[in-house]
């Protein structure tokens, strides 16, 4: 093994988060200097439009075991996170938010958990109390759905916040999709997991990168790559109408024969029309979302594109 290989890797992915990159620094540091562990963070630029970078870049210059990946572009935290976790080092991985949603104190818990033989400790939070109604509302909503359709249970309430040993981060790294919803992969690979909770703080400084659009697509996103079911509710839909278009078909002959023919319905035929058109259209884009999903796999094209790796003092990699 590296000698110089560090215990702990934190990851964390960041997007103009200038304001924030002294404080998280200085929080991490408090936490984890006096617990004697040699540990690294790896610093993902990811694509930031405001002085990330020639902050991250100072921060190195006084200390070394700041690593920092500047991404060709903006790819998004899960391609940023992949980064992270390519070029991560260290015996146990924390990726983590640089707004300080994701304390620091936290860390010395995670480890001894880890330290009891948990390959994954995840970090959970008690209450969404800093979400706005809404997002608690939705995330809730989008949890109970996903979950009923997703073979593996997503834990909700987690984020990405949580540890991973080395078993693990090797085990995602096989993981060779191009459309990454790093909370299902977290999931999908198993592992002995344990839990610690914690109260989530609001965001230190500047603003969210989620809107409510980006969080639909990451919801998107999630069914897409862990559920088929919605390509199979059009079918079942299908034979459903079917089988009352069935039933009225026997209701029409009856009229026609027992009460004669006189010329009606053009409502219901306009209602009919309109109601399976709109279906048909809903069915054809939910293909459509697994098709496009599909043929972007299909390119093959890189997660990421590095422009420049700061890489840890001894080039191993
Ligand atoms: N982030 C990123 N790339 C993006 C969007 C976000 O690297 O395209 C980072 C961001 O800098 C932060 C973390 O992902 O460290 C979480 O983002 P944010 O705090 O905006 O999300 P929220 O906490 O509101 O869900
Ligand atoms: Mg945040």
């Amino acid at each position: 093994m590296d000698p110089m290989q560090p215990t702990l890797t934190l990851i964390v992915p960041m997007r103009n988060e200038a304001a924030n990159i002294g404080p998280f620094y200085d929080r991490v540091r408090s936490v984890l200097d006096p617990l004697g562990e040699s540990w690294e963070m790896v610093c993902v630029n990811d694509g930031s439009l405001d002085a990330t970078l020639p902050r991250l870049l100072t921060l190195r210059a006084q200390d070394p075991r700041v690593v920092v990946i500047d991404l060709s572009r903006n790819f998004g935290k899960e391609a940023a996170l992949t980064a992270g976790l390519d070029h991560a080092r260290g015996s146990a991985v924390i990726p983590m938010d640089a707004d300080l949603q994701d304390p620091p104190e936290l860390i010395p818990e995670l480890l001894a958990r880890w330290r009891e033989g948990f390959e994954v400790v995840l970090a959970v939070r008690t209450s969404r109390a800093s979400d706005s109604f809404i997002k608690r509302t939705t995330a809730h909503l989008f949890y109970r759905f996903i979950n009923r359709l997703s073979t593996v249970p997503i834990p909700a309430n987690a984020g990405d916040f949580r540890l991973m040993s080395r078993e693990v981060v090797e085990a995602l790294k096989q993981l060779p999709e191009r459309r990454r919803f790093m909370k299902g992969l977290f999931a999908w690979v198993g592992f002995k997991t344990a839990e610690v909770s914690y109260q989530r703080p609001p965001r230190h400084a500047g603003r969210t990168n989620f809107n409510y659009w980006r969080l639909w697509n990451f919801a998107l996103e999630g069914v897409t790559s862990f559920s088929h079911i919605p390509l199979k509710m059009s079918s079942y839909f299908g034979l459903l109408v079917s089988f009352f278009a069935f039933l009225y078909a026997i209701k029409i002959v009856v009229d026609t024969l027992v009460y004669g023919n006189p010329v009606k319905g053009y409502p219901s035929i306009m209602v009919a029309i309109l109601f399976f058109s709109g279906v048909q259209l809903v069915a054809i884009g939910v293909i459509g979302e697994y098709l496009g999903r599909l043929y972007e796999e299909s390119k093959q094209r890189p997660v990421y594109l590095i422009r420049k790796h700061y890489g840890p003092p001894t080039e191993l990699t």
